[in-house]
């Protein structure tokens, strides 16, 4: 079989990877995108989490813009759903945007086929049915990713890659330090209809409390656990739908259910530096790589650093979106829709600069090409500074 070869190859089609790729392609890379799945957006879109959460830190002040405010819009452009207005009108002051929080509720299908379309014009080889296996190294580099394909395995070779697959498999398979989270909780999102309204409905275990005495806690890696969850959750809907069957809705139906599992946190990069919610918040990073907010609550801001997205012991491998390197805290922020695509573009960025010249981009140069490209990074917004070491 004939070896396919990229600048830059994109291990999985979420959001981590929909935007690394995009970010690659427009800084002139030969990008390519691998998924197992059969469409992009992973979570986001097969996994019908359809709420793109803030890009702002909730006092008016845009955090994260450049390919995660794109990508808000883009998915927004099939419809429906609408950008809060005084986040849509320019003139718009912070104190007016003060206390609106810049989200959107999209439609997953709509996002679907809007991002295939922006990848496929912007010249990113879309690769789908391609799951990835196994890596070749030389030297302290991948030089390519082993995908299975209906005809057997493939190698993708690359000068860059991206660890988009939101359970770090390429770092795990690269012999990256990995971290696993064995405390899943069952989810369930899904949508019902009942002849009159199509309702989304977010099933889940608690999250920061005790689970129901009937739950139980999950990996996403351990194929026991991944199995059960897929059942539980389905079971969790079922049980849903009878219930409001029983209680006055006797014509309501699931129309439709996720078609992967929707598990938060499940294997990470453990790299040289853990971004933290406890720890970094107002905290400027010398080598800050974008900025995000907290969804959870306002008035909050944190910068990213791209220590964070490196890899140790492969000098051409990213880790971005859920497996970017961060400690429990921090993961509960780097796994969301908006800091998966600033992460993202950050690597896409500096992968497309790598592929180029051969070597590490100067932090400024790379922080400098993404303010060019629309990322708000901004020093005088936080209060303490961490050098990069
Ligand atoms: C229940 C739940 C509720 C959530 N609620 C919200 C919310 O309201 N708003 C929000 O912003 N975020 C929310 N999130 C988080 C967010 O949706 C996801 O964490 C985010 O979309 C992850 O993006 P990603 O690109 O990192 O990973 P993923 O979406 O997991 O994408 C990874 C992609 O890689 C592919 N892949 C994996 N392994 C391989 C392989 N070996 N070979 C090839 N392809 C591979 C997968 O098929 C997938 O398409 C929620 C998550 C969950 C589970």
């Amino acid at each position: 079989m004939v070896n396919l070869n990229y600048d830059v190859v994109v291990c999985g089609g979420g959001i981590g990877g929909i935007t690394a790729a995009l970010a690659a392609a427009r800084g002139g890379a030969r990008t390519c995108i691998l998924e197992k799945e059969y469409a992009l957006g992973g979570l986001a879109t097969l996994g019908l989490i359809v709420i793109y959460l803030p890009l702002c830190d909730g006092d008016g002040v845009k955090m994260s813009g450049g390919i995660a405010e794109e990508l808000l819009k883009l998915s927004l452009k099939y419809g429906p759903g609408k950008i809060p207005e005084v986040w849509e009108r320019e003139d718009a002051t912070e104190s007016e945007r003060a206390g609106i929080r810049y989200r959107v509720q999209y439609n997953a299908a709509s996002l679907m086929i809007a991002a295939e379309e922006l990848l496929l014009s912007e010249g990113v080889k879309i690769y789908y049915d391609a799951r990835i296996s196994g890596v070749e190294r030389k030297n302290g580099k991948i030089t390519g990713v082993i995908v299975e394909t209906k005809r057997g395995k493939q190698i993708v070779l690359g000068n860059v890659f991206i660890d988009a697959t939101g359970d770090a498999d390429v770092c795990w398979m690269a012999g990256e330090d990995t971290v696993d989270d064995d405390t899943n909780r069952r989810t369930g999102w899904y949508f019902s209809y009942d002849g009159k309204e199509i309702k989304l409905h977010q099933l889940t275990d608690p999250l920061y409390s005790d689970i129901p005495e009937d739950s139980r806690l999950y990996s996403g890696t351990n194929l026991d656990d991944i199995s059960q969850h897929c059942i539980d959750g389905r079971k969790m809907i079922l049980e849903h739908v009878l219930k409001m069957r029983k209680s006055g809705n006797p014509d309501v139906y699931p129309l439709i259910i996720p078609a992967i599992p929707g598990f938060r946190m499940t294997r990470r990069l453990a790299g040289t530096f853990e971004f933290s919610e406890e720890l970094h918040e107002r905290c400027w990073f010398t080598d800050a790589i974008g900025m995000i907010g907290n969804w959870k609550v306002p008035h909050k801001r944190y910068s990213i650093p791209y220590r964070s997205i490196k890899a140790v012991k492969n000098s051409n491998l990213f880790a971005v979106g859920r497996c970017c390197c961060a400690d429990k805290s921090g993961w509960d922020l780097t796994r969301v829709i908006p800091t998966c695509a600033v992460t993202g573009e950050a690597a896409g960025t500096a992968a497309a600069m790598i592929s180029a010249t051969g070597k590490e981009p100067d932090i400024s140069e790379l922080q400098e090409v993404l303010r060019k490209n629309g990322v708000p990074l901004r020093p005088e917004l936080f209060t303490k500074v961490i050098e990069a070491t």
